[in-house]
């Protein structure tokens, strides 16, 4: 299965994703976190990641399609993936065109996790992230048990850098602008589906699963 979770920021992309794995053991791979992952580590793309995502801004394309481009050519992909926070761009979509064609794959569907502006800046603000396992939290609509641990590793929790107030206007800014606009390059393509992200977790999960299955 080769699936394509798009949605703005906060929209719960990340949390479907980790379903979505158990549910059909194929790879989530998410740019955000590619690129968290340099970051820590201090590589040089890591570098060059960093200034753009602490800005709130897209990492360039030319960076992000090799990244993705590498990664998709890996034996695990073979089988299906779940592509998550890539294509964010025309550009990145036209390229994701061209490296699926090359490696024999077509996509089977093209989710869109939908949620409203204003619930969307509650959700960023009020995420938290395991150092340990990189589960997802949130301090009231999806809380851990003692608030400061995570409950599948124990890990610490933190809060990402560009979850402030300020760098989730900025984001949702450029999610109109450049991301958005990708909504209509797949409707075109009759792969698209749009989903009621304002749900419960659970049940946007059972939405997705009943579209993926197409029932
Ligand atoms: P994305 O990957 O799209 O940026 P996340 O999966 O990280 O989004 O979710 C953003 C925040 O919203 C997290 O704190 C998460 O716990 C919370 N969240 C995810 N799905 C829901 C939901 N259906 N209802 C309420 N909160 C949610
Ligand atoms: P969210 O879904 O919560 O916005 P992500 O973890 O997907 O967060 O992305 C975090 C940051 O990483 C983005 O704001 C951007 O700077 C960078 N990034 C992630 N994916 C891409 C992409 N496909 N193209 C360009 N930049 C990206
Ligand atoms: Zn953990």
């Amino acid at each position: 299965m080769y699936i394509l979770l798009m949605g703005p920021p906060g929209a719960g992309k990340g949390t479907q994703a980790a379903e979505l794995v158990a549910e059909f053991h194929i790879p989530h791979i998410s740019t955000g976190d590619m690129f968290r992952a340099a970051v820590k580590e201090g590589t040089e793309l890591g570098k060059q990641a960093k200034a753009c995502m602490d800005a709130g801004q897209l990492v360039p394309d030319s960076i992000t399609i090799g990244i993705v481009k590498e990664r998709l050519a890996k034996p695990d992909c073979h089988k299906g993936f779940i592509l998550d926070g890539f294509p964010r761009t025309i550009e990145q979509a036209n390229a994701l065109d061209c490296t699926l064609t090359d490696l024999g794959i077509e996509l089977d569907r093209v989710i869109n996790i939908n949620v409203p502006v204003e619930e969307l800046v509650n959700r960023m603000t009020g995420r938290r992230i395991c150092k340990g396992c990189g589960a997802t939290f949130h301090v009231t609509f999806n809380p851990s048990t003692t608030g400061v641990q995570c409950d599948k590793c124990n890990g610490e929790l933190y809060q990402r850098a560009d979850d402030t107030v300020e760098t989730v206007t900025k984001r949702l800014t450029v999610y109109s602008d450049q991301t958005k606009p990708l909504i209509d390059y797949y409707q075109d393509q009759g792969l698209y589906s749009e989903i009621d992200g304002r749900q419960s977790i659970e049940k946007v999960l059972s939405d997705i699963v009943t579209s993926l299955r197409g029932e």
